[in-house]
């Protein structure tokens, strides 16, 4: 594990992204408005992204923490896994559940269930993985006591997936744009672009993604909004507390 911004702390909320980038892209919206409530936020990225056709691990890396500096997060490591065909398996599924423990986050985010890229879901079940066993008291070679968070959402990025619900973040967008800026040898930021074109490179994939904002926004009758999948059914203990 490399810190890549500041240290590791107790967190009210880990996200945790198979690339750096994907939790910028997908729940960086939910993130600034959960920090600008007072909670503590971390992210954990599994893999520098070595793979990506555009940029390397060293650029990925520097891009990764200027993201940090942009959303204002407690702070964000690097587990430094073998970007893809990524196994699930105890060495990784243990990487994670260590800094489950260390954070002690209440909810943790994850990738999406189903996507484009083949890693995501993968990416998603290593973390629901890591949720289960972190919170086995018997599984002493990581560090840190055994915790459990309360829940996992899994956030919605590529491929169209129907919500099991929405996160308005219209007050959230221009930041969130940013932070995903941010990773400059991945994304179009308005300057000359001499690199190899990808399918996210182009100036109509940030478009994309801020009609993917629409419509989630749409389904809850706000401009932009953020969707994600639940893995179990949450307890509700206030029904007025649904909007
Ligand atoms: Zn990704």
């Amino acid at each position: 594990m490399i810190s890549v911004y500041k240290g590791i702390g107790k967190v009210d909320i880990l996200a945790i992204g198979i690339h750096p980038d994907d939790v910028e892209l997908s729940a960086s919206g939910t993130i600034l408005k959960h920090i600008s409530k007072g909670y503590r936020v971390g992210i954990c990225d599994l893999t520098k992204g070595e793979l990506g056709t555009r940029g390397d691990a060293r650029t990925r890396l520097l891009e990764s923490k200027q993201a940090s500096e942009i959303l204002d997060i407690d702070w964000r490591v690097n587990l430094e896994m073998a970007d893809g065909f990524s196994v699930i398996d105890k060495m990784h599924v243990l990487k994670i559940a260590e800094v489950i423990r260390l954070a002690k986050p209440k909810i943790i985010l994850a990738n999406a269930l189903d996507d484009r890229h083949p890693d995501h879901p993968r990416g998603a079940a290593l973390a629901r993985e890591a949720f289960f066993f972190s919170g086995l008291k018997k599984i002493t070679s990581i560090k840190g006591d055994a915790y459990r968070a309360d829940s996992l959402y899994h956030y919605i990025q590529d491929k169209h997936l129907t919500a099991d619900f929405c996160i308005d973040i219209t007050d959230n967008v221009d930041v969130k744009m940013a932070s995903i800026k941010a990773y400059k040898t991945q994304f179009f930021h308005g300057k000359e672009d001499t690199l190899q074109q990808t399918p996210i490179s182009s100036p109509a994939f940030l478009e994309f993604m801020l009609a993917k904002m629409k419509v989630f926004g749409r389904a809850i009758n706000v401009p932009f909004a953020e969707g994600f999948n639940i893995h179990r059914v949450p307890g509700i203990d206030d029904l007025m507390s649904i909007s």
